[in-house]
């Protein structure tokens, strides 16, 4: 007997016929003999509903209000989806986030998980009931409802696993797993039958969508198969592994376009030691995480320092600039939210050369210019027009053979 946690995405549980099909599956993992948990998203569109209803009421809504009006989303998914699985015959329990002790640090709309007592999820699977919970949500330390950021749910279901030592993970969606690239944007795009967890964690950070990263740091520090696929079909869907010896054969295993990121200048900032540390100091202290960071080489002792931000975050973030313009006597602030972040990723890249150059070369060829470069041991970004981005995608995609990569080990389910 196993303990298998099944999550389904919000596309998966849009309506009724979704939940009971969901259900169908469920039961059928219980009947199997497995002790199952149940992670729910908000149905369909719902999330994206409730924010533009809170900006039709404000355009500066309280975090901590946003995050108990979000989290209503995944609580209507969880008492629907048990009762589906009753109506099968089935015992079932739904909780939400708090309920089940998913204690999270005090950062509305993007709270990390801090801790899990799972002991009430315990008791529930020895007492053979199937557990529901909702996705994206959890408290603070002071009872406050607080959300994981956009596509967390994943993030629940693989703590839950984690914390449970679970044997496996099951991320139902609507593609059939990860492919090279977003199959929306790239119609060439192939599925993969596995991937390391670093690249995906890669391609996640970086903007594709089908998993929320932190998910992936849980799964990868738990050692969680994750194990991607349809929620409307049985096709074979990606398993998300540690990496084995054949990967690093494939020196791009997939590429990713992203428009969420907006790129800040403070111009003329008198080039002196420290003054890096004080303006990413000041950054930090509003929890903007910053991406790409470059300075100009100095021109009469004054430098330009450029950097990326979610775009989400840009309104304060220009705020925070223009307080460090003013204290560090720089000139001018200048932004750009027009801009896209293209990537490319893959575990083979340590051990082969000329990616980057290949990358540069098929962006000149398409006369895209490139503003900003950043590299790890296994990706490269380029911040692009957001004009370009699908084109470029597409260019980059290709070159790289993407559209041709064969896997040859098949997943079993
Ligand atoms: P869910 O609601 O099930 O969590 P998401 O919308 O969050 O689903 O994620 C699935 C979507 O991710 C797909 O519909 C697809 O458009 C997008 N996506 C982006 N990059 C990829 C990729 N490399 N492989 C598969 N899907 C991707
Ligand atoms: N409902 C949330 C969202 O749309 C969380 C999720 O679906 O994972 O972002
Ligand atoms: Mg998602």
């Amino acid at each position: 007997m196993g303990l298998i946690v099944q999550k389904f995405g919000g596309t998966s549980v849009a309506n009724a016929e979704r939940i009971k099909a969901a259900a169908r599956r469920i039961t059928e993992t219980y009947d199997a003999g497995n002790k199952v948990i149940v992670v729910v998203s908000a149905r369909g569109q719902t999330t994206d509903e409730l924010i533009e209803l809170a900006n039709e009421i404000t355009d500066k809504p309280s975090t901590r209000e946003m995050d108990m009006l979000l989290s209503t989303g995944e609580q209507v998914s969880i008492a629907l989806m048990a009762m589906a699985i009753h109506a099968l015959g089935y015992p079932a329990i739904s909780f939400t986030g708090g309920q089940v002790g998913i204690v999270t640090d005090s950062f509305h709309t993007k709270a990390r998980i801090r801790n899990i007592n799972a002991d009430r999820i315990r008791k529930e699977l020895d007492n053979g009931s199937i557990v529901i919970v909702a996705g994206f949500q959890g408290i603070d330390a002071n009872e406050n409802i607080t959300t994981l950021g956009r596509g967390g749910s994943d993030t629940t279901a693989v703590a839950l696993a984690s914390i449970l030592h679970a044997d496996r993970c099951d991320i139902f969606t609507d593609v059939d797993g990860i492919y090279t690239a977003d199959p929306r944007k790239v119609p060439n795009a192939r599925k993969l039958n596995k991937i390391s967890y670093d690249e995906i964690l890669e391609l996640a950070s970086l903007g594709a969508q089908v998993m929320h990263s932190r998910s992936i740091e849980f799964a990868k520090k738990y050692n969680v198969p994750l194990y991607v696929r349809s929620s409307f079909n049985n096709s074979e869907g990606t398993l998300i592994c540690k990496e084995i010896d054949d990967m690093e054969n494939i020196v791009v295993s997939g590429a990713t376009v992203s428009k969420n990121d907006a790129k800040i200048t403070i111009r003329s900032i008198p080039d002196v030691p420290g003054q890096a540390a004080k303006i990413f100091h000041e950054i930090a202290k509003k929890n903007i995480n910053v991406d790409m960071i470059i300075q100009n080489a100095s021109v009469e002792g004054r430098a330009d320092v450029t950097f990326t931000v979610p775009r989400s975050d840009l309104k304060n973030a220009l705020e925070t600039a223009e307080k460090i313009k003013k204290d560090l006597w720089a000139t001018e602030v200048l932004y750009d939210e027009k801009i896209a972040k293209l990537s490319v990723v893959g575990i083979g890249m340590r051990s082969h050369c000329g990616v980057a150059e290949k990358m540069f070369s098929i962006l000149a060829e398409e006369k895209i210019n490139i503003q900003m470069i950043s590299t790890s041991e296994i990706k490269i970004s380029c911040i692009i027009d957001e004009a370009h981005a699908e084109r470029a995608l597409n260019a980059v995609h290709k070159i790289f053979g993407l559209n041709h990569v064969k896997n040859e080990v098949a997943v079993k389910t």
